[in-house]
């Protein structure tokens, strides 16, 4: 099979033919039909990533068909029309019995703890656990959408956030996340302040339904704008970007008994970030994560899509072949880029 390769971190990234993937006993292989990219996979490729054992084929937002099935799954069957969570659960450990796959004990990431989908086949394990049917108003485009920023967006508003209609929504950075994120809470009624360093970035979160707008380039009073155009502070604050000073500002930008939401990655120097901790006690925040979702929480969102509420294909900027993402992947750390971009030509 064509699999988008690297032997090294931060070495050379291209298009080899590997050996076909074979499913587990509980697993399955998927034919991938369209596969998003993402900054985890950056991270993967720069080494930030202890799960990753090279050489390694990265990937892990797509959708596809179901091309083989191992002897011990019951659900699914060739040719079910599916997508994974990037968090893939074992089914049995004690967080997977408590109903939080999200944070499995012995979790599996493809394109991290093994071969992703920037390939034509991607294995995944547990298969009755873990994958989506797919209904068939779902595109396989809009369905590889989701297996990341989007559910990990959708968790954090919907589940983790419990953002109400009415309430102000602060959105610290708007890459796939961050865009996800505004589009969720919009159509939750929500009112929602975008900030983020790229005014081309902003009319865009406009467009998915930011209510105001903040450029955060060189401005050191981007807390008291929330707080004034949120008339105190914001009720639910994500930071969607991962770094020291937006998981600050989204934390200090809160009302009373506001909560923040921990989306974006922490890597590197961004670990162990500074929080104002006088405010998390004096005003009662809440300070939480949100890691994925789990597959059994898809139909909710599934329906949400198909009634028209949510249009995460509206967050595609550019479509490319999977031999281009030889050369996108390097490159995604450049914050050029006012959308996803998606392979679905393999
Ligand atoms: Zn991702
Ligand atoms: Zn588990």
């Amino acid at each position: 099979m064509k699999a988008v390769i690297y032997e090294s971190f931060q070495g050379p990234i291209t298009l080899k033919n590997v050996s076909e993937r074979t499913p587990k006993e509980y697993g399955v292989v998927i034919s991938v039909k369209a596969t998003g990219l993402c900054r985890s996979d950056w991270h993967g490729w720069m080494g930030h990533d202890q799960d990753i054992k090279l050489p390694h084929v990265p990937g892990h937002e797509f959708s596809g068909i179901v091309e083989s099935v191992g002897k011990n799954v019951r659900n699914f069957r060739i040719g079910d029309r599916v997508t994974v969570p990037f968090v893939c659960g074992c089914g049995s450990c004690g967080q997977c019995l408590s109903g939080n796959h999200q944070v499995c004990d012995n979790q599996s990431q493809p394109g991290f703890t093994h071969w992703g989908s920037f390939a034509e086949y991607v294995a995944v394990d547990y298969a009755d656990t873990n994958l989506v049917k797919l209904p068939e108003e779902i595109s396989f485009k809009t369905a590889a959408l989701l297996g990341c920023r989007f559910i990990t967006s959708y968790r954090a508003i919907v589940a983790q956030g419990k953002v109400l209609g009415g309430e102000f929504v602060a959105i610290h950075g708007c890459g796939g996340v961050g865009l996800s994120a505004i589009m969720i809470a919009h159509a939750l009624g929500a009112q929602v302040i975008a900030i983020d360093i790229n005014d081309e970035t902003l009319n865009l979160a406009t467009k998915l339904g930011a209510t105001a707008t903040i450029n955060a380039f060189n401005n050191p009073h981007i807390v008291e704008q929330v707080k004034s155009l949120t008339k105190g502070g914001a009720h639910v604050s994500v930071d969607a970007l991962g770094s020291a000073t937006t998981c600050f500002n989204s934390i200090a930008n809160l009302r009373k008994r506001g909560r923040h939401i921990q989306v974006g990655l922490m890597t590197g120097d961004h670990c162990h970030a500074k929080v104002p901790m006088d405010k998390v006690l004096a005003n009662e925040l809440e300070i939480i994560g949100s890691h994925g979702m789990q597959a059994y929480k898809y139909p909710e969102l599934l329906e949400m899509i198909k009634k028209g509420k949510l249009h995460p294909e509206k967050l595609i900027e550019k479509n490319i072949s999977l031999e281009e993402c030889t050369q996108a992947l390097p490159n995604m750390n450049k914050f050029d880029h006012k959308g996803v971009w998606l392979v679905d030509s393999f």
